[in-house]
């Protein structure tokens, strides 16, 4: 493991906002929004075939961590405002998650959507039962 995948402190940034410290001296604040959508975990995404099974228009706008817990010393799990708690995101994934300038162009965190979510459409097409 890598400074750049240790944290050395993890904190809520107000109320919408993760950040994380790194050992390399690095900062990553995270919309938590965005981080609960890129969860990784079994109900989220399937194992099979990767696609995502997670409902974007059910995770509410105001969605937050209510805990953390570290998992091992490679990862953290977090328990949301929502009922989830099964997403574990290891370290060196949040590092590839980090939406700061110098870190953009790795994995796509959902952030866009959230701070322009004016045409909920997908209210709509939600006809799924
Ligand atoms: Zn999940
Ligand atoms: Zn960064």
């Amino acid at each position: 493991m890598s400074d750049a995948t240790t944290p050395t402190t993890i904190r809520q940034h107000g109320p919408r906002a993760l950040a994380i410290r790194w050992a390399d001296d690095h900062e990553s604040v995270y919309d938590v929004r965005g981080l609960r959508l890129a969860c990784a975990c079994a109900s989220c995404i399937d194992e099979w075939t990767g696609a995502e099974r997670l409902d974007e228009a059910r995770v509410p706008m105001d969605v937050h961590p209510l805990s953390l817990h570290a998992v091992g010393r490679y990862a953290v799990q977090i328990e949301w405002s929502d009922g989830h708690s099964t997403g574990i995101y290891t370290f060196e994934r949040l590092r590839k998650l980090c939406p700061c300038a110098a870190c953009a162009g790795g994995e796509d965190l959902r952030t866009e959507e959230s701070t322009n979510s004016r045409q909920p459409q997908r209210r709509n097409s939600d006809t799924s039962t």
